[in-house]
């Protein structure tokens, strides 16, 4: 139990932390991405102003005096490109050359493909760049493959997924640490209320035994005894034999998870459950219920006898219990494969679809204005859970209202 709440704990911190530290790598490439393509951009839009102002009108036909090295463009993976008003291209110049269609209405435009290139296109005014009122000229187009761009986006998103990863693999160690410090007061607690509670249960054990022995022989020799005396012994007697019960209930569970397993052996569950058959058909007969069983002849598992009979007869107590008179309380037992499916079903009051979850809860039962007297004490399907969770099986239930249950024990044939 204390296990899974701890692994549930860890796999909630590390989502948590996963998410922060996704969020923040996210936030920290979205920041460097927009410096990165500012930082083009800057460089694109120099290198074209410097170019436009190349651009020359000899007898009003454009002319181009670029004196800027072409090696150097090549080596920065830099391209220009000239345009006359109409956009017809005049002149080019480096590497890189963008091959999108010109346009006069997009300043930035990205060409997709690998690599990227980004190009940033300025007017040219009457042969001076920035001339305020002047004529147009021409354009400029200056490009630049984003190779580097890309090489150091890469490097970013393994830095940052390294790191992430790094960061989550460390947070992961330090959170088993973390959380088995945490479960352990927790832990130690229940244990300290476990042990009460198989102490408090141990030590009601001999006081009981005391008042049930007396009740028992006052009642033994009640000749002589007024009437009302003797039904009040025999409350006495009643309630104390549902006190031990209550007591031993308790007591087992809490011991539950310290049942030694080297008391296990091989059983054969079919006799078992021939056993319990022959033990409540009398009880069948005297409540006029259709009882019947399909047991199939080997059904071998390894574990603890006692229990695994203090489990099925919890459950077909149960069954009768809560069926009324001509009802049907059904055994089946089946084996598939590596595990043996006992199901013991009834056509009783059944159990409301929002309950189904408590009903293996400890001291809970369905009519709670019951007295524990009057009914069972709410802990024998606690106790027949718990009995097959340490048999490394496990039990469900199917229940609607004024139809009938049906309780499945699943149990493994090995260990
Ligand atoms: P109890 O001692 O009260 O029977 P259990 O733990 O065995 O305690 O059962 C808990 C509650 O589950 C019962 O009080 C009852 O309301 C419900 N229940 C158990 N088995 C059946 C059944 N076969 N049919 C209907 N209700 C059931």
């Amino acid at each position: 139990m204390f296990k899974q709440i701890q692994y549930r704990l860890l796999i909630s911190y590390l989502i948590v932390l996963s998410i922060i530290l996704g969020g923040f790598a996210i936030a920290v490439r979205v920041v460097f991405v927009r410096s990165l393509t500012a930082q083009v951009f800057e460089k694109l839009t120099a290198l074209g102003a410097g170019a436009a102002l190349s651009i020359e009108i000899d007898n009003g036909k454009l002319k181009i005096e670029n004196d800027g090295s072409t090696q150097s463009l090549i080596i920065q993976k830099q391209a220009l490109q000239w345009f006359d008003a109409r956009g017809q291209e005049l002149a080019r110049q480096g590497k890189s050359v963008m091959t999108l269609p010109f346009s006069s209405h997009q300043m930035l435009q990205v060409q997709e493909g690998q690599p990227q290139i980004q190009g940033v296109t300025l007017p040219v005014l009457d042969g001076d760049h920035l001339g305020n009122g002047k004529q147009l000229v021409g354009y400029v187009r200056a490009s630049q493959s984003l190779e580097e761009v890309q090489d150091t986006l890469y490097r970013l998103d393994w830095g940052l997924g390294g790191g992430v990863g790094f960061a989550l693999l460390l947070s992961g160690l330090g959170g088993i640490w973390l959380t088995r410090q945490a479960m352990q007061p927790i832990e130690q607690s229940f244990q300290r209320l476990q042990q009460f509670t198989a102490d408090a249960s141990h030590e009601l054990r001999n006081p009981l035994m005391v008042a049930k022995s007396n009740a028992a022989v006052a009642l033994k020799y009640s000749e002589g005894m007024r009437e009302a005396d003797a039904e009040k012994f025999k409350a006495i007697a009643s309630a104390t034999q549902q006190m031990t019960k209550l007591t031993e209930d308790l007591l087992l569970l809490a011991r539950s998870d310290r049942f030694p397993e080297h008391y296990w052996e091989k059983i054969d569950l079919s006799n078992l459950l021939h056993d319990l058959v022959k033990l409540y058909k009398p009880k069948a007969i005297d409540r006029s219920l259709q009882f019947t069983a399909k047991i199939p002849s080997s059904l071998q598992v390894i574990g603890d006898e006692i229990q695994l009979f203090r489990l099925l007869s919890n459950l077909i107590d149960n069954a009768f219990h809560y069926t009324p008179i001509l009802g049907k309380v059904t055994i089946q037992a089946i084996q598939h494969g590596a595990q043996i499916e006992i199901s013991v079903e009834d056509t009783g009051v059944g159990i409301a679809s929002e309950h189904l979850k408590q009903v293996f809860d400890r001291f809970w039962r369905a009519d709670q204005s019951r007295t524990h007297w009057e009914g069972g004490s709410g802990l024998g399907l606690a106790i027949a859970q718990s009995i097959a969770k340490l048999h490394g099986g496990q039990i469900s239930v199917v229940s609607q209202l004024e139809q009938g249950s049906r309780f499945t024990v699943r149990l493994p044939t090995t260990r």
